[in-house]
């Protein structure tokens, strides 16, 4: 996967700008960075659908491109044992277990649960090159990847709750 080097030193100016910005329904900006950014999502959910069953929030987040506000979303502080899905479709993405705290009020992963759980995608948006991440299946927006995370893979995976659905694991302790 490539990624531009100088991301990180934006790194603090980009953590308190919006996301990806309020781009219209369409990113027509966007360059493919996996061969199957482009391609159309698996899952198509009618929008008028998606606006029964979204918050305004979720909507605006996963379909606008919106970000929501650092601290005062549901995730950026939840430590629970589980998997967050996406809100559009419910596909796995996040695993508690690569979950860390970044400090910018969003939570924050090292890895998704699987590489061909999301896709990436460059956002140039505010004259800065980033990479949006979507969900694989649906093309829901989640957020955007830095080269500044925790090992094993140091990266920061830094997502909007409004795009997640926390699922928690099935106690089986006794
Ligand atoms: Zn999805």
């Amino acid at each position: 996967m490539k990624r531009i080097k100088f991301i990180s030193a934006l790194l603090m100016l980009v953590s308190i700008l919006p996301a990806c910005g309020q781009t219209q329904n369409e990113k027509q900006n966007s360059t493919t960075m996996k061969e199957n950014a482009d391609e159309k999502p698996a899952i198509v959910i009618d929008k008028n659908l998606l606006k029964e069953k979204l918050t305004a929030e979720q909507y605006s987040v996963t379909q606008m491109c919106s970000t929501e506000p650092p601290f005062k979303n549901k995730y950026w502080d939840h430590h629970i044992t589980g998997v967050y899905n996406c809100v559009v479709c419910n596909s796995p993405l996040f695993s508690s277990d690569s979950k860390f705290d970044s400090g910018t009020g969003w939570p924050s992963f090292f890895k998704p649960v699987t590489d061909s759980s999301i896709i990436e995608k460059s956002d140039n948006e505010y004259g800065m090159v980033r990479i949006e991440i979507q969900c694989a299946k649906c093309h829901a927006h989640l957020g955007h990847v830095f080269e500044d995370g925790p090992r094993p893979t140091g990266l920061r995976y830094c997502m909007n709750s409004a795009s997640l659905n926390f699922i928690p694991e099935e106690k089986t302790e006794k």
